[in-house]
């Protein structure tokens, strides 16, 4: 019950404190584009099924692969425009909360999150 209402609050919410805390002059702007940045959950539908409540996200998908995370990571850094930092910034959120999300579905079993780790790398 609790894991929904983390995602959700973190995919909702904490864009609008991370817009406060780092575009306040475009506060509405970047909150915007950090809520666009959720289409890079597109990449779903690749799979089969779409929808797995089971499955974690983070090294699965496509945009959800270390290397997806370390190109947004690289393009935010490298990438001086505006708006690039707000989707780059909305985009490695949204991989945290998704890794949070991971976490919590792993808490209780070890060797899930032994398993999940080395699926990463
Ligand atoms: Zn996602």
């Amino acid at each position: 019950m609790l894991q929904p209402v983390i995602h959700y609050g973190l995919h909702f919410i904490a864009p609008l404190g991370l817009s406060f805390l780092f575009f306040r002059e475009n506060l509405w702007k970047a909150y915007a584009v950090m809520l666009a940045s959720m289409i890079v959950d597109a990449d779903h539908l690749l799979a089969s099924p779409v929808f797995d409540p089971g499955r974690c996200s983070i090294g699965y998908h496509p945009l959800h692969t270390l290397y997806a995370i370390g190109a947004y990571l690289l393009l935010l850094i490298f990438w001086k425009k505006k708006y690039s930092r707000m989707l780059m910034t909305g985009l490695l959120f949204h991989m945290a909360t998704d890794m949070t999300d991971c976490l919590l579905m792993f808490q209780d079993c070890s060797a899930c999150s032994e398993a999940f780790i080395k699926h990463l790398f």
